[in-house]
């Protein structure tokens, strides 16, 4: 066995740590993102023979290689099958083309996948330690409700979710205001963007240096380390032989898209992975011009999830690619551009064309998707129509939340009132209870301290 894995800071000002330290903390100490000293490699032999395992198995088996050291494989393995015991269909569109259903979680999108392992970590290593940790939580729309679900009822944890009151879908809302116990929930008067900004000012104010806060944020590496389990379980599920394939990933933070670039970077053969944004083009700017300007206040679409002006996950990205960039998104290090085009291949969709996107793909194929996997498709679109022999290449779109998460838009465009799951049944009949609050990060702070000193 080699030596555990580490965690540096994008940053660099900071010394490496070890898993348990990095997922306590969340942001380094110099507002850097940890990312792991290595990528332990997923061999072909390993995907062929993970073909038939099932997906807590192959989350076992991936996850294992970054936490020895800190869980011992056979708690690793509870884990794992505990937080993930619902479905990860695997859609088939047309010949090749496929959707990856990530929503069938206890909070319908993507996030349940990393906010029920981190939970798990974090209730296992907080067992050990005396004292309260406080979770501060920004959310587009779904981290809130997966992060508040994962989290509700573990000791030692309370979970505060900032929301931006107007971006957020009823449904979306509901979803974390009807929790209570040892989670609050506030909707803020400002954007996305606002509440990641408040959020990340409290990591690093001196005055709530008392308070032990941590993110469940996809700053933390936590939420990254297992997102990059369901882009080795659809090739174990759907490719052989080492033949390449493509993932479309609709993104806004990049933390999603992240978990491909750590599969690749493990042996996962990918071809290419499309990023796809909304309006919110920032990232397909810079990989077109090399030049990264943040866009503030960030625009309004309709995927409204991916409302992200400027990303938190960049930084890994960048790093990933030989460069530096700080948490400002300053550039002090140019990463390599023209390798990062060759791998990857970035898109921005407007809400015009994610909305014909539903409606074209609902009539063509029968397959209903809502806006962020909209968003997915029509890059995978794109990409197949700047290089047509893409269209033999096996490929996948990630689907990250269920349609029913956003009914009035599918009743809208394709009129139909998309079915609940189980878990969003039932919504409306319960109790909300949030507070607002306005974006002024002088006001938080004082609310923080008066809460939990
Ligand atoms: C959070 C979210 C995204 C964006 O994921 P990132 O990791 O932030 O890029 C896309 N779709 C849905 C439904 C989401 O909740």
């Amino acid at each position: 066995m080699t030596t555990a894995i580490r965690y540096y800071s994008t940053n660099r000002s900071v010394p490496e740590v070890p898993l348990d330290t990095a997922l306590l903390q969340g942001q380094a100490g110099d507002k850097g993102l940890y990312m792991p000293d290595r990528f332990p490699a997923i061999t072909a032999g390993d995907l062929s023979a993970w073909s038939d395992l099932s997906y807590a198995e192959i989350a076992h088996r991936v996850l294992a290689r970054y936490t020895a050291g800190v869980f011992d494989e056979a708690h690793l393995k509870e884990l794992c099958d505990d937080a993930y015991d619902y479905d990860v269909p695997l859609e088939k569109v047309d010949a090749r083309r496929f959707l990856m259903r990530l929503d069938r979680g206890p909070t319908a999108s993507f996030k349940d996948f990393a906010a029920r392992m981190m939970a798990r970590w974090m209730g296992a290593l907080l067992e050990k330690v005396d004292g309260e940790l406080v979770i501060l939580t920004a959310t587009s729309g779904d981290t809130g409700s997966a992060v508040a679900h994962a989290y509700k009822g573990v000791a030692g944890i309370r979970v505060v979710v900032l929301f931006p009151i107007e971006e957020v879908s009823a449904r979306q809302r509901m979803q974390m205001t009807t929790i209570g116990g040892n989670v609050t929930t506030i909707g803020i008067d400002g954007q996305f963007d606002d509440c990641q900004a408040m959020v990340k000012r409290a990591f690093s104010d001196p005055e709530l240096s008392a308070i032990r806060l941590t993110s469940a944020n996809s700053i933390n590496i936590g939420r990254l380390l297992p997102q990059s389990v369901y882009y080795v379980y659809a090739y174990a599920k759907l490719a052989s032989g080492g033949e390449p394939i493509v993932f479309s990933v609709p993104s806004g933070n990049f933390g999603d898209m992240m978990g491909a670039v750590i599969a690749r970077k493990m042996g996962v053969p990918v071809s290419r992975i499309i990023v796809a944004t909304n309006a919110n083009d920032e990232v397909p700017e810079f990989l077109r011009t090399g030049d990264y300007h943040k866009i503030a206040p960030s625009k309004v679409c309709i995927s409204n999830a991916m409302n992200v002006g400027h990303p938190s996950n960049l930084a890994r990205l960048v790093d990933a690619y030989g460069g530096r960039m700080d948490e400002a998104g300053a550039l002090t290090e140019a990463p390599d551009l023209a390798r990062m085009r060759e791998e990857l291949y970035a898109v921005s969709i407007s809400d015009d064309k994610t909305r014909a996107t539903i409606k074209d793909v609902y009539e063509r194929f029968g397959v209903l998707m809502e806006p962020h996997g909209a968003v997915g498709w029509a890059g995978l679109e794109r990409y197949i129509a700047d290089y047509p022999d893409a269209q033999k290449e096996l490929s996948v779109s990630i689907e990250t939340a269920h349609p029913a998460k956003f009914p009035d838009e599918i009743l809208a465009t394709v009129g139909v009132d998309p079915e609940l799951p189980p878990s969003l049944a039932g919504l409306e009949s319960r109790e909300e209870q949030y507070d607002t609050m306005r974006h002024d990060y002088a006001a938080f702070r004082d609310w923080v301290k008066a809460n939990y000193s």
